[in-house]
């Protein structure tokens, strides 16, 4: 292989590792973005509809997808019982 080849191939393989970095979302973004999809997904939304991005980080990320059951758990009780009491 010659040196221009092997040029081309690295960055062929470093545009694609940037790009891949790109699709996966870290923990920050993610729990920047979870407490509004929660709020949409207790009110029925599908999170998959709404951020695939997001709903592959909880696949892969316990964390985060803790997290994001809990936010909509609190939200869907809220909706369905606490409202009514306060008002
Ligand atoms: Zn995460």
């Amino acid at each position: 292989m010659s040196v221009q080849h092997q040029e081309q191939l690295r960055k062929i393989i470093q545009s694609i590792v940037i790009a891949h970095q790109d699709e996966q979302m870290d923990c920050e973004t993610c729990s920047g973005q979870l407490e509004c999809l929660a709020e949409k997904v207790a009110g029925g939304a599908n999170l998959r509809d709404l951020l695939p991005e997001v709903e592959a980080h909880l696949v892969c990320c316990a964390d985060c997808a803790e997290e994001f059951q809990a936010l909509v758990c609190i939200l869907r009780a809220e909706q369905s019982g606490l409202l009514k009491h306060i008002e």
